[in-house]
């Protein structure tokens, strides 16, 4: 062989090792792309060009992985959106698997029940202690469409830190047949409830309450037109045994209108400035009479208040507190004892008490006395013309002047209530 053929071979041969190589070399680093793209890294576009079929791969690879990257991007943002909104609902969420592990609980179903992030993978009936969430969960998988339901979840700790609550549940089975799992969505429905409840004690309450006198009017009534109405020693009394119902009667619907205007969320009464002190004196005074009756010795001192501190409220609103407060002292007071209205200035606030003397209301009832109809003692309050609505509006109109109401009482003792409402400061004016 001829020294130029060998030549042309060893430049052949040498021009297919570094060919070869370069291939390698590109294969590897072409390998290393697809791991950091696995990776969620970023080492394209390859750097080492070559042709042929490793050429046209590494060029496929480089048009592909950005657009891979964007869409891996995408997906995870929509991920990251999903998470914060499961996340941020008031609603607990749980995802379970047709082996009734969590697969998701979202904050909202960790706080319901108490989840950690220890909770996903495990058995639900191994995380939530009850049955009717257990239910609820199969008959989600095993029921024919969605669940409907209502599950009453026990307090998880002892002295109630995380009270018993009412949820609505919504169940959904995931597609497939056998379901591929579910996702039961709990809703709180605990308020809800309260609400319900009390909208419906409160028609029960009010119907008897004025079924109550309206029964005494008629058999009064009937009385008379059967037999007493020409017999003098009866029939005055019974005139005024019906006048009294209908006095009550009337005071009935007056406080049931009063709350209703309260409730319904109107501002039916006009706030302006007004000088408190010679307002609660005027007051005080219309009681005078009802008192010295029932030989109470009323007093009032507002000297600490002065005379030219002003609360932005409706005179009728004030008026409505005091009458009720006042009252119920002068109501449930035995003869002899006192009646005792005083005010002071704390901080920002004009503060007047009603203490007296009275029966006092007992530690149980305490918490529940501004309650619509709540009376600590029912009999005893009828007795003496009550409606157990009187406190109830009270609160209201407190809480709409932006002031507090709080009581104070010792059974045999007697009772204070304290009302705290904002001082008005009138803008200076320019001289
Ligand atoms: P009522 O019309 O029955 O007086 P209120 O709403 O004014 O209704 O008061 C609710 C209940 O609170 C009363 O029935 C009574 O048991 C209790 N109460 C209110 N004020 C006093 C008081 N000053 N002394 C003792 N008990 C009171």
């Amino acid at each position: 062989m001829q020294l130029a053929q060998i030549g042309v071979i060893v430049v052949l041969l040498l021009a297919w090792a570094a060919i070869s190589w370069r291939g390698r070399r590109a294969l590897d680093e072409l390998g290393r792309g697809i791991t950091a793209l696995d990776e969620g890294r970023r080492t394209w576009p390859n750097r080492i060009r070559t042709g042929g079929a490793v050429g046209r791969l590494t060029a496929l690879f480089d048009a592909v992985a950005p657009r891979l990257e964007a869409r891996i991007e995408r997906l995870e943002q929509e991920r990251r959106q999903l998470r914060a909104v499961l996340s941020g609902m008031a609603e607990g969420v749980i995802a379970i698997d047709p082996r009734r592990r969590l697969v998701f609980a979202n904050a909202s179903a960790d706080k319901f029940f108490g989840l950690d992030a220890s909770a996903v993978g495990r058995l639900v009936a191994e995380l939530v202690r009850s049955p009717q969430v257990q239910e609820a969960v199969e008959a989600t998988l095993t029921g024919t469409g969605p669940y409907e339901g209502e599950i009453n979840l026990p307090s998880r700790e002892p002295g109630l830190r995380v009270p018993s609550r009412i949820l609505a549940v919504h169940g959904t089975p995931l597609t497939g047949s056998p379901p591929q799992g579910a996702v039961l969505v709990f809703h709180d429905v605990t308020e809800l409830r309260r609400l319900e409840r009390m909208r419906q004690d409160f028609v029960a309450n009010a119907s008897h309450e004025l079924k109550t006198p309206l029964a005494s009017i008629k058999a009064y009534t009937e009385t008379l037109l059967d037999w007493a109405l020409h017999d003098e020693n009866v029939n005055e009394k019974f005139l005024h045994r019906i006048e009294e119902q209908a006095d009550r009667l009337n005071q009935l619907i007056l406080d049931l209108l009063s709350l209703a205007r309260l409730e319904s969320g109107q501002d039916f009464y006009e706030h302006g400035p007004l000088a408190l002190v010679p307002f609660i004196e005027s007051c005080v005074e219309s009681h005078r009479g009802r008192a010295e009756a029932k030989n109470l010795n009323l007093t009032v001192n507002l000297s600490p208040i002065g005379n030219d501190t002003l609360i932005l409220a409706d005179e009728e609103a004030i008026r409505q507190i005091l009458d009720n407060l006042i009252d119920n002292a002068i109501k449930y007071t035995p003869e002899g004892g006192t009646v005792r209205v005083r005010g002071q200035l704390l901080d920002n606030c004009v503060a007047f008490d009603v203490t007296d003397t009275g029966i006092g209301i007992p530690r149980d009832d305490l918490p529940r006395i501004f309650e619509r109809f709540y009376r600590a003692d029912k009999a005893r309050s009828r007795e003496l013309g009550g409606t157990g609505l009187g406190l109830s509006i009270v609160k209201h109109l407190v809480l709409s002047l932006g002031g507090k109401i709080s009581v104070d009482s010792r059974v045999g003792s007697g009772t204070r209530f304290m009302v705290k409402l904002p001082q008005f400061q009138p803008p200076l004016q320019k001289s």
